[in-house]
């Protein structure tokens, strides 16, 4: 399995972060994406990263909820962090209107300006988005006809969101929601083909059933596998492959 979007590297983890990768491995995890949030994480991310060098990818982004009247200077940041060449995806980059829409139009204009970097740069987007569905949408019809690619990271929408992502070349990253009693999201997968799938934690958030409202690591994420192997009547295995195969054609993680 590949974990997809992970902030393993927070302080959460600073006081056991090797028995969290050891028990990773040991539960079948073999890669992990660290995603960046905003400015204050790129180092603790890097460090992490440097650490465990062999099963660790970064992605690089400004998250909605961290922007402000003073992104521009953020996004600088970003831009001159993908130039490096050390980042596999853009993300976690949206919008998120659920908590705030003070910023709305800054947030569009952030997520607008980093499409065009994953554009630039060829490399896939790690979307975040919560109750903004139509913004977003909005805003990637702007980009109609270019490269676009990636993942809504957690998805969180119903099965026409769900089919709109998919016909515009995106995967939808599922974890620990698909296995919450009131979730409607195993209802939305079981009217799709399970070919478009990516595992993910969200680490520290989002743990899965048995671990939920307990701090969300990498091994818990065979929860999320197995609870889609249910939905769709396939093999965990086989859960394993394909998502595994997507991860690795998305990110190009081929070593
Ligand atoms: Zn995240």
């Amino acid at each position: 399995m590949i974990d997809t979007h992970s902030h393993i590297y927070g302080e959460e983890y600073d006081g056991d972060r090797d028995a969290v990768m050891s028990a990773a491995k040991e539960a079948g995890v073999e890669s992990i994406m660290l995603v960046n949030v905003d400015t204050t994480t790129i180092d603790r991310m890097k460090q992490a990263h440097s650490l465990y060098a062999d099963c660790t990818y970064m992605a690089m982004g400004l998250h909605p909820t961290s922007v402000t009247e003073s992104f521009a200077a953020g996004l600088a940041l970003v831009d001159s962090e993908l130039r490096t060449g050390a980042y596999r995806a853009v993300g976690e980059v949206g919008i998120d209107l659920y908590w705030d829409t003070t910023y709305k139009d800054l947030q569009i204009e952030a997520f607008e300006s980093q499409v065009e970097m994953s554009l630039a740069y060829g490399l896939p987007l790690i979307i975040h988005t919560r109750k903004a569905f139509a913004e977003l949408f909005a805003s990637l019809k702007r980009f109609q006809g270019r490269e676009l690619h990636g993942v809504f990271h957690c998805f969180g929408g119903g099965i026409e969101e769900a089919k709109k992502a998919i016909s515009l070349g995106f995967y939808l990253g599922i974890g620990g929601v698909v296995t919450y009693k009131n979730s409607s999201l195993p209802d939305v997968l079981s009217r799709l083909s399970p070919d478009r799938l990516l595992l993910e934690t969200d680490a520290p958030y989002l743990s899965p059933v048995p671990y939920r409202g307990k701090r969300n690591e990498p091994a818990y994420m065979a929860a999320v596998r197995d609870k889609i192997a249910s939905v769709f009547s396939i093999t965990a295995q086989k859960v394993d492959e394909m998502t595994t195969k997507n991860a690795q054609e998305l990110f190009k993680l081929e070593r």
